[in-house]
């Protein structure tokens, strides 16, 4: 249990959030944070999570996480963490759940493309804001509203989760979302959290696929050789594999507690009192103590050098981002090879921006499929 107290009064209640853009009566047994939380679950951008690139994709290994059993995992995370500093924990499960779903196909891969794509006429691709459009308008559910109608403070979450905006960094239309100001605790942890996640299930997945070992893992990285070392002791006889596991949700258990014990003792130091303090405050308040963020770093460090840079992968994302650069030059070149949805919607907005919301909206195996169909020599 952390040793410093809860922080309830910090917990961001949905009594007080600035509601929904289109009104709605209350639900009798599910406050709005808790139905925001099962809009998530059952929009269909959160069901093509299953079949989008985490780090590895499926072609390898069906036990690797694809962005939603990522998605799951954090929030899980995100949950534990929220309740154990007495913040709100259906908010932080419904801003998990949401965080990811403006990912295109094929990772950050796919994303990089993408934003290489849209700067050659003057945009960009950012997938918080993608997000956020999704939600607002792309979902379409429900009779009385486009998008999912989420609460104010689940919107700013999607755009704000994982960093600040500078001002003027985007379009006067996300000025609602408070860029001045910084989000509520509860989106705050999400970026952490999803560090959290990342961090360890790419350790594990990266011994899976046999790109690294666990005693490379033990060399290179104090805190995972550490953790190693005390499962060693306790368990010498059990089966390398399970000991590797121990090792690595002892290692997952370590950085939440850090989490949680370190943000507490930071906002406790801030002097903030209400969400209008943390609001105003000029930094984000929820952080790892010096000592293991610079642990964390090895640990990305390592993964950046043996996964995510890894020349092997190379033919994989050199892959992915051919199909995505090909599939959005295909579209600009002649867009009648649209959806007519999305045909209609270029004729009230900008080609590229329809193009980049169609393709990052696609899943990895919808972008082949669709490549095959409309232009089967490229296959
Ligand atoms: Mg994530």
């Amino acid at each position: 249990m952390p040793s410093e107290p809860k922080l309830t009064r910090l917990a961001f209640a949905v009594s007080e959030s600035r509601g929904r853009r289109y009104p709605e009566p209350p639900h009798p047994y599910r406050n709005d944070f808790q139905r925001d939380r099962d809009r998530v679950i059952h929009a269909r951008a959160f069901r093509r999570l299953e079949d989008k690139t985490q780090v590895f994709s499926t072609r390898y290994s069906d036990h690797f996480r694809n962005r939603l059993t990522h998605t799951i995992e954090v929030t899980q995370i995100a949950r534990t963490v929220a309740q154990a500093m007495g913040l709100n924990g259906d908010f932080a499960e419904a801003l998990a759940l949401v965080h990811d779903v403006g990912h295109p196909p094929f990772g950050h891969t796919g994303e990089k493309c993408l934003d290489e794509a849209m700067r050659a006429y003057g945009e960009r691709f950012d997938h918080n804001v993608h997000a956020l459009r999704i939600v607002e308008r792309f979902e379409q559910r429900y009779a009385g509203f486009p998008g999912l109608n989420l609460t104010f403070e689940v919107r700013e979450g999607i755009l704000k989760h994982s960093r600040d905006y500078k001002p003027g960094e985007l379009p006067p239309v996300y000025d609602e979302y408070l860029l001045d100001q910084r989000p509520p605790l509860e989106a705050q942890i999400i970026d952490l959290c999803d560090e959290i996640a990342y961090n360890t299930a790419d350790l594990d997945d990266g011994c899976e696929a046999r790109l690294i070992t666990p005693a490379e893992i033990a060399g290179e990285v104090p805190v995972f050789r550490e953790h190693f070392a005390r499962v060693e002791a306790t368990w010498p006889d059990a089966a390398e594999k399970l000991k590797f596991n121990e090792a690595l949700k002892s290692l997952l258990d370590s950085l939440a507690g850090d989490l949680i014990e370190n943000s507490l003792a930071v906002i406790r130091a801030s002097g903030v009192e209400t969400i209008e303090d943390v609001r105003r405050y000029p930094q984000r308040l929820i952080a790892f103590s010096s000592e293991m963020g610079a642990r964390n770093a090895q640990i990305k460090k390592m993964l950046t050098r043996t996964l995510y840079r890894n020349p092997v992968l190379n033919p994989e994302r050199e892959r992915g981002a051919a199909m995505v650069s090909e599939l959005f030059r295909l579209y600009m070149e002649d867009p009648e090879r649209l959806p007519p949805s999305h045909r209609d919607r270029a004729k009230t907005e900008t080609l590229c921006h329809v193009v980049c919301d169609y393709i990052a909206g696609m899943t990895d195996s919808f972008v082949g499929k669709t490549l095959a169909e409309i232009a089967p020599a490229i296959q």
